[in-house]
């Protein structure tokens, strides 16, 4: 197991990443300070039967009194009714100030029960357990917490950070294909705007990596982990540095919307988005096109997209782009890289970003 620090102040906590962890849960949540106490266990109908059980017997063997609330899984349970649900059910098991919530699964989960925990009683203890890539290199850590409005994703949230992250890789041996490969998008992302020798040692190992070589995993997490800690630690609120990891989400957005969702998974709009991303960087920041190459290269071995969408419409994409909350005026503060490793912002005009795209 190999564990980290955030640090955060007093809001600083401990990052867990090994293989076949979970049953130390309990113990590792005591050692952070969380008293055992009364605990509502979060999780999803997918990740619940398949690891629910274990953690259970983990908190209990500690001292937790633990309820388990299951919530559908999908990011249509992201919502404010899943949410008054949860707070229904918090009440009902008679969670107080000192309780504390562990949230099991992907994003979906992690987000909402995060965002529970922020708000029940003003704020209680929360520990995330990740159980996806996206899960584990990126939404757990960093204390963004939200649910969706009909009107927009992630329009309710707060940020509160979390009091532990426990990462169990083996979780990821369980994951569908395409969901594996769609958290892939955000490690690649880490290498190309924090670490190049990552791209390097990315293009070595993505062979273990699909084929979930755990030691392999446990290395690639902690170290995309240590990554998003470093940019977190630097600016926690988004006021600056915290921006380049939208690196390829401008793009990934608005080809979500404008290529309708649900055609794309997220992290494969993203994907997409990185090479429009690394294409702009190469004619605004002179990224040599062997990099552009490179990279396109390791995200077609990672079987993620690499190349536009064949139906895709200009007009709703300027208008996805034009909704983007980096928006100035008549252009977008995009992420670029000048050099593999060494990422920056710029205003891009609408007109750039869609010339840039074929
Ligand atoms: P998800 O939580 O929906 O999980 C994907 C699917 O995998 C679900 O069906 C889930 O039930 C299933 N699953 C989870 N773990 C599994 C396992 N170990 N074995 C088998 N199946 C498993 O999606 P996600 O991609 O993990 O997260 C996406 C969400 O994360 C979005 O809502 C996004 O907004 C959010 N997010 C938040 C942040 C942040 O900083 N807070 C960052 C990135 C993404």
């Amino acid at each position: 197991m190999r564990t980290f620090r955030v640090e955060l102040g007093p809001r600083s906590h401990p990052v867990h990443v090994g293989a076949g962890i979970l049953d130390r849960l309990g113990e590792l949540a005591v050692e952070a300070g969380i008293k055992p106490t009364r605990a509502a266990l979060i999780s999803d109908t997918n990740v619940a039967p398949l690891f629910a059980n274990p953690v259970q017997t983990a908190l209990r063997k500690s001292g937790f009194e633990v309820t388990t609330i299951e919530i559908a899984a999908g990011e249509s349970s992201k919502n404010l009714e899943m949410l008054g649900a949860v707070y229904d059910r918090m009440i009902d098991t008679e969670l107080d100030r000192n309780s504390v919530v562990f949230g099991l699964g992907g994003g979906v989960v992690g987000d909402l029960a995060a965002f529970a925990a922020a708000t029940f009683m003003r704020g209680i203890a929360m520990v995330q357990v990740p159980t996806t890539i996206v899960g584990q290199v990126d939404s757990a850590l960093g204390g963004k917490t939200a649910v969706n409005h009909r009107r927009g994703k992630n329009l309710i949230g707060a940020f509160s950070q979390p009091r532990m992250i426990l990462a169990d890789v083996a979780t990821l041996k369980t994951l569908r294909d395409r969901e594996f490969r769609e958290g892939l998008a955000e490690v690649i992302k880490y290498g190309v705007i924090m670490d190049a020798p990552m791209i390097a040692d990315l293009e070595r190992d993505l062979d273990a990596i699909l084929a979930r070589d755990l030691n392999t995993l446990e290395g690639v997490v902690e170290r995309s982990l240590r990554h998003k800690a470093y940019v977190v630690e630097n600016d926690e609120r988004e006021g600056g540095l915290r921006k380049i990891l939208n690196f390829g989400h401008t793009v990934g957005h608005a080809i979500e919307a404008s290529a309708g969702y649900g055609n794309y998974l997220h992290g494969e709009a993203v994907a997409i988005g990185m090479l429009a991303a690394l294409r702009l960087s190469h004619l605004q920041a002179g990224l040599p096109t062997s990099d552009v190459q490179r990279v396109t290269t390791l995200i077609a071995r990672a079987g993620l997209p690499f190349e536009m969408p064949r139906k895709w419409n200009s007009v709703d994409f300027v208008a996805a782009l034009r909704l983007d909350k980096k928006r100035i005026e008549d252009g977008v503060e995009f992420v670029l890289v000048d050099a593999l490793g060494h990422a920056f912002t710029k205003k891009l005009s609408f007109e750039a970003i869609t010339s840039a795209l074929g």
